[in-house]
């Protein structure tokens, strides 16, 4: 039994207009909208640990009266859906109005603990947010973010969770690559869950339309719900909590190779998680300028190098959005607590994957030395960290590190820079005095040997498409412990095989969902 205690709805002024027609939603944070019932719903996979943490008993969620609900075709006692209202910057630029047009929350669950956990429908109908599109969602799109928000979850990084993922029998027309070929493909729905679901487009919109109250009344409800610590605090003081959060949720993303793809304003959380899984993609082959978003091939706003000072961008939007409630009319020099945390947290972090103990005056330019070796050697980064903690053995350590070269031809390109740099980087593990058993089961506690590489979610895809779900769950179980060796999962940890380099749905992605 889930009980629900919707604050959102409750604390904060809805809609007057019941219509569910698109339009410009003023003076309200949120619509009441019902999800669009589908044909034939099929649990196709769903997260026992979430299911767990919302006090779920094994089975409930397959009873067919209850995944009705998580499919749009029934709403439980406490559920009260809507749609919210929000903005954005798109690709830097202000996007106006944009909204849940495809998401639908079903109301805040608290469980025995007291957590308060928002239940929200992805692709589940429109919605008066949906402009001129369906509301709905392809299955590959929702596998994707069904799989990867647990998988950051168990590599410990910040997100949105899933709870189940339902296959809606109805198919959607989606042009893949906006070339004038649309095709049906099969629809699904993702239940996602967050503590909330507020972006930063949901400060901005108000304050771009000048409504003062409203923004004060969405401040006033995300520190009372999400921030109690901040209550009666300075507007300043939460502030500089949302940019720490977010510095150390982009520094994760450096840590375990995540290009989130499309970091327009209203895909940032402001509890600092990583939300809305679409193109995004894993690195690979180390490179910095890699973005798996082909709408975003020829500007890489949001590539792999850039998330950093994206983030940041996106901190400056949001900061003269709340400037509008400040006495001084200025948030900006609060960036720099942005700054501090991404920079303290990618230190510890990095600090880590190379087994040092503390980030030290020169460790900075060793790692950019690396990066650069693993980008000239098209490295496969995963690969590479896991193999990093061979270093100890003068031999054989280079010969590991070159399990994770593509090309022989690039690996020989530096083959000889990496021999040197592994002298220097002794060099420094010596200053460290750490047993090398030791270090290297520290290092591979920062080092995932499994991420959901593009291509085995593609792979999990096909396998879908076609009718078997087992594949969702195999890769599911590997992820849910991606830094331990799994003996026999080994080919989960393989490097992009070859027909995958350039095949849609592996290496670039389309927004298109
Ligand atoms: P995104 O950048 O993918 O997070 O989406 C940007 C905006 O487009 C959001 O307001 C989404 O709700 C909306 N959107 C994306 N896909 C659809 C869809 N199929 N139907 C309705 N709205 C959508
Ligand atoms: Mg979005």
């Amino acid at each position: 039994m889930l009980i629900f205690d919707n604050a959102f709805c409750r604390e904060l002024p809805g809609d007057a207009d019941e219509r569910n027609v698109a339009r410009q939603v003023h003076g309200a944070c949120w619509s009441r909208v019902m999800p669009t019932p589908v044909a034939a719903p099929r649990l196709l996979a769903y997260s026992r640990e979430m299911a767990g943490r919302l006090g779920l008993q094994e089975g409930w969620l397959g009873a067919p009266e209850n995944l009705a609900a998580f499919a749009g075709n029934a709403i439980l006692p406490g559920m009260e859906p809507y749609a919210s209202c929000y903005g954005g910057h798109q690709f830097g630029h202000w996007a106006g109005q944009l909204g849940d047009g495809r998401a639908i929350s079903l109301g805040e669950v608290v469980n025995e603990a007291g957590e308060r956990w928002e239940l929200q429908l992805k692709g589940a109908g429109p919605t008066p947010f949906s402009r001129r599109a369906d509301g709905r969602a392809v299955l590959r799109s929702s596998l994707r973010e069904f799989l990867c928000s647990e998988a950051m979850h168990h590599l410990g990084v910040p997100t949105t969770r899933a709870l189940t993922l339902v296959g809606t029998g109805e198919e959607v027309l989606r042009d893949m690559f906006y070339d004038g070929h649309p095709e049906l493909e099969p629809g699904a729905v993702v239940c996602r869950v967050a503590p909330s679901f507020l972006r930063f487009g949901h400060f901005e919109l108000p304050a771009a339309r000048g409504d003062l109250a409203l923004l004060r009344r969405l401040v006033d409800f995300a520190v009372l719900h999400h921030f109690p610590a901040w209550q009666g605090k300075p507007l300043e003081d939460w502030f500089q909590e949302v940019c720490e959060r977010t510095g150390r949720l982009v520094a994760r993303w450096m840590q375990v190779g995540f290009v989130h793809g499309v970091m327009n304003t209203d895909n940032m959380s402001l509890l600092g998680l990583t939300i809305d899984y679409g193109p995004y993609g894993w690195v690979e082959d180390f490179d910095p300028g890699w973005t798996p978003n082909t709408t975003d091939a020829a500007g890489r706003r949001y590539c792999f190098g850039r998330q950093p000072e994206i983030a940041r961008w996106n901190l400056e939007r949001l900061a003269e959005a709340l400037a509008l409630l400040h006495p001084g009319g200025d948030l900006s020099s609060s960036l720099r607590h942005y700054d501090e945390a991404y920079h303290a947290e990618l230190a510890r972090l990095f600090a880590g994957k190379l087994g040092l103990a503390e980030w030290k005056d020169g460790d900075a330019e060793l790692l950019g030395e690396l990066f650069e070796l693993m980008q000239e050697g098209e490295l496969d980064m995963t690969e590479f960290f896991r193999q990093l903690p061979h270093v100890d053995d003068e031999e054989a350590a280079l010969a590991h590190l070159a399990q994770a070269a593509y090309r022989p031809e690039r690996w020989q390109g530096v083959a000889m820079g990496l021999h040197a740099w592994l002298g220097r980087y002794r060099q420094r593990l010596a200053q460290e005095g750490l047993a090398a058993g030791a270090r290297r089961t520290a290092m591979n506690t920062f080092n995932p040997r499994y991420v959901l590489r593009n291509y085995l979610a593609q792979q999990a895809i096909d396998a879908a498409e076609a009718g078997d779900v087992s594949r969702i769950e195999a890769l599911l179980e590997v992820l849910r412990r991606p830094y331990e060796e799994q003996p026999g999962q080994e080919a989960f940890a393989a490097k992009r095989p070859e027909w995958a380099r350039s095949r849609a749905g592996c290496s670039m992605l389309s927004c298109s969902s």
